[in-house]
This record gives structure tokens, C-alpha cells and sequence, in this order.
């Protein structure tokens, strides 16, 4: 699933490509990627000039003539694409067509991308916790929750911080050496300033790499992202740990796959016993 680097890289490659065209047809051969109803959607988009293109936390946010918004949010296999693959056209659900006569495509295998129209009256994505980008905002974000969930689950919570999903969560609590299983208010103060580090120095790194590409991923001209060179855990189940060679261990937790050392993450007190349990019965792979 894409998360900040990639819908990042996604926004800085479409801004040269279309930033001031204007909408002239909208078909959906999938409506229900738009939250808004068919005929409105249409209805609002039709003559609009785009004047900007952002990101917020893994939305692609487009602005609007007549400070109307549209979010759009990629979830497992959404992509935006000027031409599409033989194999992709199938899976069209959104077709913009602009007045100069440019197509640009969203295409989405599992359907589960959304859009919406956010009009001026509307604050832009209420729920969403800050960009995962600066150490002093994560930390701020992450060291007042009295939280007994695991570090990792509120890593996950986009009200918490935005942006950050799977790969990024599990590369940054390898970096501060954090078992993903501890509970959020017995990570020491230390360690949650290390996280505060890595974490956004993690997603800066990956952007400049274009984002991480495991399976669906794709950037706008169908390139892939290069990050997926650089993960020191993620998806290296059995593989040995870059630090100390340790094999890499996979478990899951709320149903995600979550990838660390052993070693280098040390169950905390009285967790010991149970991770052990759960690694001896064994886990499946990525
Ligand atoms: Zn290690």
C-alpha cells in the first residue's frame, strides 16, 4: 500500500503534468470510487481548473478552482496513469479527461481507492493527524499517549500521525531498536526520541528513493519506486539482520505482518515468554 514517500513522489510527478488543466469529462466505469455520487461529482469537477497538488498523510489532495478540493486515496492498488497497460485496462475506474485533450487514468485492481469532493466550507481531512516529517512534531505526537496499544499499532494511526503505514512503521522501530509489541506508555522517553529521528529521516530517504515498491506501487509513468533496496526488515523474514546477522522474525499483529529482530528489538519484561511461544508455533512468510 502506498504511503507518504510514495504518494509523495506521486504528487511531485503529476504537479509538472497537470497543474493548470482544466476538467472537461469525467466518466467512472466504477462509481462507488467516489464518495460523492456520480452526477455531483461529475458536475462539480466539469470546467474546474486544477491549481495546485498536494499531499496529506497518504492522500493525494488536488486544489481546485473556487477553493474546491479532491482527495484522492490509492489504498492497496490505485494508480494514476496517463497510458494505461494492456492488462490495466480492465481496472479503469476513473477517467479524467482534460480540455486540452490529456487523459489521465485511475486504474485500481481491488478497488478499495477512494476520492471525494471537499468543498470550501468543509475543513480538508479533519481526522488526520500531523505529516510524519519533523522529529519534534512525531515526538510530540507519540510521547503524551498514555497508550497501552503496541508502539507499533499507534504508529499505524492515522489520527495519531499521518502518513506512515507498514514498511516505514517497521523500518523505524528497527532504527530505535523497539520491539513492535511494546505497549506505547512503557517505551521509554529515550527511545521515543530516537523513533522521533528515524522516523521522518526514514520517509525523507525514501522520497529522494521514490518510494518503496513491493508489489503494486507504481509511480506516475509506471516506474518503479527504489526504495525497496534500502529496507533493513520489511519483507526479510529469515533473512539475516544488517546489524547482527540475527534472522529476521515476522509476526502479526491487528492482522499486519510486522518484521524486526530479535536482537536488536528485545521483547520487553514479560513479553519475552510469550514471543517466544508465538515464533516456536510459526508464523507464515510475507
Ligand atoms: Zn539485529
Amino acid at each position: 500500500m502506498p504511503e507518504l514517500p510514495e504518494v509523495e513522489t506521486i504528487a511531485r510527478e503529476l504537479r509538472p503534468l497537470i497543474v493548470g488543466k482544466t476538467f472537461r469529462k469525467i466518466t467512472l466505469p466504477w462509481p462507488r470510487t467516489v464518495e460523492d455520487g456520480q452526477k455531483e461529482f461529475q458536475a462539480a469537477l466539469i470546467d474546474k481548473k486544477i491549481t495546485r497538488i498536494d499531499r496529506r498523510g497518504k492522500y493525494l489532495c488536488f486544489y481546485l478552482e473556487d477553493e474546491l478540493r479532491l482527495t484522492i486515496h490509492l489504498r492497496m492498488t490505485g494508480k494514476l496513469v496517463f497510458e494505461p497497460e494492456e492488462k490495466d485496462k480492465k481496472h479503469i475506474r476513473v477517467v479524467f479527461e482534460f480540455s486540452d485533450r490529456s487523459v489521465l487514468y485511475f486504474v485500481d485492481i481491488r478497488k478499495f481507492g477512494r476520492m471525494k469532493l471537499w468543498p470550501k466550507t468543509e475543513p480538508l481531512l479533519p481526522h488526520l493527524g500531523p505529516d510524519a516529517l519533523e522529529e519534534n512534531t512525531v515526538f510530540r505526537a507519540l510521547v503524551n499517549r498514555e497508550s497501552r496499544r503496541p508502539i507499533k499499532t499507534l504508529l499505524l494511526d492515522q489520527e495519531v500521525l499521518a502518513g506512515v503505514g507498514n514498511i516505514y512503521a517497521d523500518e523505524a522501530l528497527f532504527m530505535a531498536g523497539i520491539h513492535p509489541l511494546t505497549p506505547a506508555l512503557r517505551v521509554s522517553k529515550q527511545r521515543l526520541r530516537k523513533l522521533s529521528r528515524h522516523l521522518p529521516e526514514i520517509l525523507k530517504k525514501a522520497i529522494e528513493n521514490n518510494g518503496t515498491t513491493i508489489s503494486d506501487y507504481r509511480r506516475t509513468g509506471r516506474l518503479k519506486g527504489e526504495h525497496q533496496f534500502f529496507l533493513n526488515v520489511y519483507g526479510r523474514t529469515g533473512e539475516p539482520c544488517n546489524k547482527c546477522k540475527t534472522p529476521v522474525v515476522r509476526i502479526c499483529i491487528n492482522n499486519r505482518g510486522s518484521h524486526f529482530c530479535p536482537e536488536c528489538q528485545p521483547a520487553p519484561a514479560g513479553m519475552k515468554a510469550a514471543t517466544k511461544a508465538r515464533r516456536r508455533k510459526g508464523t507464515p512468510g510475507v
